[in-house]
């Protein structure tokens, strides 16, 4: 059966993973007022700019919602500026989250825009190596007992799952590369 997956499009590289997703067979749903999360077997936060899409998401009323559908076991990616919107805290910024993965990320830590990189990274559950770009990305920098940790860069966690959430310091929708969005929709749902 065909999966609709809801993709938080309020900001950032959303296009990319509908992109992504499509060229899975799901049926996206862009996701920008409470209605839209409805039926969603899964949930899409990208990469963009942290502040802008909490703050967004908080006016559209969409922060408690969203928060009880991905606690309540939703299948959900977040990455980049979407693991740090999902995590409890970020080290140095006072911002709007959504706190259901229990990590600290500190925001920008791989360097600046133009520090961008590309590095092949071994994801637990993939074979051979996964293309990570990195763009101005988080890392982790608390992790809490229930996560685990799916990929290390230079001694740093870049992915990681808790239950359903999978969240990534890199970008799966910057390449051709479709496992990590494969593995989300091979997730079930509670
Ligand atoms: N630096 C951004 C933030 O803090 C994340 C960058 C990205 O998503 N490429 O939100």
């Amino acid at each position: 059966m065909t999966k609709r997956v809801g993709v938080l499009a309020l900001q950032g590289d959303f296009r990319e993973h509908r992109i992504a997703l499509e060229t899975l067979g799901a049926e996206v749903v862009e996701v920008r007022k409470v209605v839209d999360l409805e039926g969603i077997a899964a949930l899409v936060i990208p990469g963009g700019e942290s502040l802008v899409i909490g703050k967004l998401a908080h006016l559209f009323g969409l922060l408690n919602p969203i928060r009880e559908l991905v606690a309540g076991g939703l299948p959900t990616l977040g990455t980049c500026a979407g693991m740090i919107f999902l995590a409890k805290r970020t080290t140095g910024s006072d911002q709007h989250q959504l706190g259901v993965l229990d990590v600290v990320v500190e925001r920008n830590a791989w360097g600046r825009q133009n520090e961008s990189f590309e590095a092949d990274v071994v994801v637990k559950g993939l074979e051979g190596e996964y293309p990570g770009v990195f763009i101005r990305g988080p890392w982790v920098s608390e992790l809490g007992p229930d996560v685990e940790v799916l990929s290390e860069w230079q001694g740093h966690p870049v992915m990681i799952r808790q239950g359903s959430i999978i969240a990534t310091s890199f970008h799966p929708e910057l390449t051709d590369d479709l496992r990590v969005h494969n593995m989300l929709l091979s997730f079930e749902g509670k």
